[in-house]
C-alpha cells in the first residue's frame, strides 16, 4: 500500500512513519509513504502557497496551482488508480469501514489543509472524497492524514503480528472490544476477573462476547442497530443484571 501525502510540512508526519505499527509497515516494504509538497511547485520568488481570501476575512487560503501540481506529481508517482483524499472537518466521518476499504487499495493520495483551508475549486476539480476526523477544527490536515494511514496499515495483512490481530479490535464486529488486563493479578487490591484465570476457554469466550455487547451497549448503543438476535439480547441482559448487583 502505497501513501502519498501532500502536505507543507513533510517533518511534521515523516516521523511517524518510523515508529510503531506503521513503522514496521515501512520496514518490511508492505507500506510506502513519501510526502509532496506544494512549495516545491511554486514559481515566484517567495515561493507563495497561499493567498488573502476573495471577499476578505480573516486568515489565508491555500493557492490552487500548487496544490494541483502536488496531487499530480503523487498520482504520477502511483500505479493504477488512486484516490484523492482531502482531509477537512467538512467530509464524511472517517470510520474502521472507511479505513477497511482503503486497505483494500494499492495506493491513495491524502491532502492536508492548512490555514484558512484551500481553494474551493480544487476541492471540485481534483478531489474524489473528502475525510473528517471528528466534529472539532483541527490546525491542519496533517494529523488527520497520519491517522489515516495508521489505521489503514495496521489492516494490511502482515503488519501486524499474529499475537495483535485486528480482527478483535473495537469496531471490526460492530462492537466495541472487551476490556483487557495483565500481571499482576491484583493490584492495588483489585483482582483480575476470576473467568480471566480458569483456563476454561469457553468460558472466558463468552465472558468477552457477553462484555463487548454490554460496554457497546452502555456506550455506544449506535452500533447494536434495530435488531438483536435473542442470544446476545441475553448476554446483554446478563451483563446489566452484573452491573447492577455490582453497584448495590
Ligand atoms: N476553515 C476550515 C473550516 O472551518 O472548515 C478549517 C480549516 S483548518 C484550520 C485547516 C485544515 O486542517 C483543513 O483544511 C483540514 O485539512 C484540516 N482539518 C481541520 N480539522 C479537521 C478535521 N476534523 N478532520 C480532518 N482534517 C481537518
Amino acid at each position: 500500500m502505497q501513501f502519498r501525502i501532500v502536505t507543507l510540512f513533510p517533518e511534521l508526519v515523516e516521523g511517524v512513519a518510523g515508529f510503531g505499527v506503521v513503522g514496521r509497515g515501512v520496514r518490511s516494504g508492505l507500506v510506502g509513504m513519501q510526502c509532496v509538497n506544494p512549495r516545491q511547485f511554486t514559481t515566484d520568488l517567495h515561493n507563495t502557497v497561499d493567498d488573502r481570501p476573495y471577499g476578505g476575512g480573516p486568515g489565508m487560503v491555500m493557492k490552487y496551482e500548487p496544490l494541483k501540481a502536488a496531487v499530480e506529481t503523487a498520482k504520477h508517482s502511483l500505479q493504477g488508480q488512486a484516490p484523492v483524499v482531502f482531509l477537512s472537518p467538512q467530509g464524511r466521518r472517517f470510520d474502521q469501514a472507511t479505513a477497511r476499504r482503503y486497505a483494500a487499495l494499492d495506493g491513495m493520495v491524502l491532502v492536508a489543509g492548512r490555514y484558512e483551508g484551500v481553494d474551493e475549486r480544487f476541492i471540485n476539480s481534483h478531489v474524489d472524497e473528502e475525510l473528517s476526523l471528528g466534529d472539532f477544527v483541527l490546525s491542519g490536515g496533517e494529523i488527520a492524514a497520519m491517522a489515516v494511514v495508521d489505521a489503514v496499515s495496521r489492516l494490511l495483512p502482515g503488519v501486524l503480528g499474529d499475537d495483535e490481530s485486528a480482527s478483535c479490535d473495537s469496531f471490526e464486529d460492530g462492537l466495541l472490544d472487551f476490556p483487557h488486563y495483565t500481571r499482576p493479578e491484583s493490584v492495588d487490591g483489585i483482582p483480575v476477573p476470576e473467568v480471566l484465570l480458569s483456563g476454561d476457554h469457553a468460558r472466558i469466550s463468552r465472558w468477552r462476547r457477553t462484555e463487548a455487547l454490554g460496554r457497546t451497549y452502555k456506550r455506544r448503543p449506535d452500533l447494536l442497530g434495530d435488531e438483536l438476535c435473542a442470544e446476545d439480547r441475553a448476554l446483554i441482559d446478563e451483563w446489566l443484571a452484573l452491573q447492577q448487583a455490582s453497584k448495590g
